[in-house]
């Protein structure tokens, strides 16, 4: 069979998933199949420590459109999605989780969405039950911080699982900054963006691969590199403190200049130096994130390094035999 030029590339990041690929492939199969357009299924393999990659090995075996970008160590979900975008041949590029919590099946949707025109199909899940109330709270807390002190908007329900059309994914891969917070990214990209809803299914495979530090760093990622609301607010907090410091302290020369020596005011000194020190940590915390990240964007070290690539090349040399 003359393989057409690549026009769809799914990009699947896997940490730790020796199971979930192959329930993975089963349910995608079909409904790849069942499209009218030449597909590529790019794994990324983020520093596994169990045998995900032997599994994709054998699976590529089977299956031609199978291809594997193996990173050198778990540089997280981010990394490893931006890794496959960089390498997608298709016209458009679709990012989905391997642990089937979106369901493929709207997969045909989405792609019928952007031959009619729209340059981004988002997935939006309408029902998060399956996931755990924990989960759920804090999604929709971090979105709602999120949503009010950022100017780019993150559509609620909104995850990682979209379609991209390739303009936009150079678009994306443009972007020059090392923390990668994507689903802000994708939102300030812009583009015809269409929304899909579905309902979010429950995980093939029980626990999140998120480490829950990772999730943190995700969440103070998200909120720190799209708004600097935090290291302006203490400005204002700052500013109003030291207005009514100004106040108190001509009431007290005051005081103390029409009813003489006043009793030593200890404990209010106190609470103001102790409160004031306190304030002074606080904002000085704030400034180290944004330092922080200053000083990660100047260093410009690589967002992923590739150990090999089990690639299309080798395909061909394969189906040869
Ligand atoms: N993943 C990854 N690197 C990581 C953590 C997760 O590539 O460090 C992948 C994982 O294999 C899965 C997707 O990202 O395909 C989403 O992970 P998970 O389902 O654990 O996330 P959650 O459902 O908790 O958001
Ligand atoms: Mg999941």
């Amino acid at each position: 069979m003359a393989k057409p030029q690549t026009s769809i590339s799914l990009v699947v990041p896997v940490f730790n998933e020796e199971e979930a690929v192959t329930i993975f492939l089963a349910r995608m199969r079909p409904i790849l199949d069942e499209l009218d357009e030449a597909v590529e299924i790019i794994f990324v393999n983020d520093g596994s420590s169990d045998r995900t990659v032997d599994k994709l090995l054998s699976l590529r075996e089977t299956d031609p459109r199978i291809s594997i970008i193996d990173l050198s160590r778990n540089f997280g979900k981010e990394a490893a999605l931006t890794a496959g975008l960089t390498e997608i041949e298709g016209d458009c590029g679709i990012i989905i989780d391997v642990d089937l919590q979106d369901p493929p099946e709207i997969i045909p949707e989405m792609v019928r969405r952007w031959r009619a025109g729209a340059e981004v199909v988002i997935a939006v899940r309408t029902d998060r039950s399956s996931d755990s109330l924990g989960k759920r709270m804090s999604a929709r807390w971090f979105y709602g911080i999120f949503n009010t002190l950022s100017d780019t908007k993150i559509p609620p329900g909104s995850g990682d699982f979209r379609l991209m059309d390739r303009s936009v994914v150079s678009a994306f891969l443009q972007l020059p900054e090392r923390n990668r917070f994507n689903k802000g990214l994708f939102a300030w990209l812009g583009y015809r963006q269409e929304f899909v809803r579905h309902v979010r299914e429950k995980a093939s495979r029980p626990s999140s691969r998120w480490k829950v530090l990772n999730l943190f760093r995700y969440a103070f990622d998200g909120i720190f590199s799209f708004s600097s609301m935090p290291i302006r607010m203490w400005s204002y907090f700052g500013g109003t403190i030291a207005i009514l410091a100004i106040v108190y302290g001509l009431y007290l020369i005051n005081r103390t200049v029409v009813l003489g020596t006043d009793i030593p005011g200890y404990a209010s000194t106190m609470v103001a130096v102790l409160f004031i020190g306190g304030l002074n940590l606080f904002s000085l915390g704030i400034l180290g994130e944004y330092i922080g990240r200053i000083m990660i964007e100047s260093k410009g070290r690589p967002l992923f390094l590739v150990r090999k690539r089990h690639g299309r090349g080798d395909v061909e040399v394969n189906s040869e035999k």
